[in-house]
């Protein structure tokens, strides 16, 4: 059985790794491991956050380590929230507020303006030193008013065409089979399949 940990304490990104991987890998958060480091992710980029997170982890433990960087990117506002996502407008300012303002900043945006979309990166560093990444996007429009209960962050202000309503609206189990992490985290499963 491989071991390996995700550089998370989000239970829930633990069972949907654990569900994608199946049988024959040991998932383990930082939590399992005792591990509570404050890791600076002063990247520009989904990609670098990530690759600083694993490397970090697998440095501390010397084990195979995963970690995810994702946000929120909207057109009109030149992909902003983006990699500052869970800190826009402050990390504790509720998601209500923080939408509320990206709406009220693309108020004037036309319909073909309004492309947004999740983007989620995973990287997975050895303790050999090498890093392999793969990304998850989900591509869709912001909403012209928040919708739905699921899900969290920015999940009523993306209106995600295929499924005709915003991310919000989604059942949590309709949403993890399109979510960008999802998209990544399968991609990753098969980077590790081969390797
Ligand atoms: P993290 O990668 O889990 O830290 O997520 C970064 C931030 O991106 C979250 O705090 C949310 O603001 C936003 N985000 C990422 N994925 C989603 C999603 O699936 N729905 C809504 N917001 C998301």
């Amino acid at each position: 059985m491989k071991r390996l940990v995700f550089a998370t304490n989000n239970q829930g990104k633990v069972n949907e790794i654990k569900q994608i991987l199946g049988e024959g890998y040991e998932v383990l958060s930082l939590k399992d491991l005792d591990i509570d480091v404050d890791i600076v992710e002063d990247g520009k980029t989904f990609e670098e956050n990530a690759i600083i997170k694993a490397k970090a982890i697998c440095e501390e433990t010397g084990e195979m380590v995963l970690a995810d960087d994702s946000g929120f990117e909207v057109d009109y506002l030149n992909g902003e929230p983006g990699i500052y996502s869970a800190r826009y407008l402050g990390e504790d300012t509720p998601y209500e507020i923080k939408n509320a303002k990206i709406l009220e900043r693309c108020k004037d945006a036309k319909d073909e303006e309004r492309g947004a979309r999740f983007v989620c990166v995973i990287a997975c560093a050895f303790p050999d030193g090498t890093v392999k990444t793969t990304k998850g996007v989900i591509e869709g429009k912001l909403a012209y008013e928040p919708a739905g209960t699921h899900g969290f962050g920015y999940d009523p202000i993306f209106y995600h065409p295929e499924s005709g309503c915003t991310t919000g609206e989604l059942l949590p189990e309709d949403k993890n089979k399109i979510s960008h992490r999802g998209i990544a985290l399968r991609k990753m499963v098969d980077v590790l399949k081969k390797g």
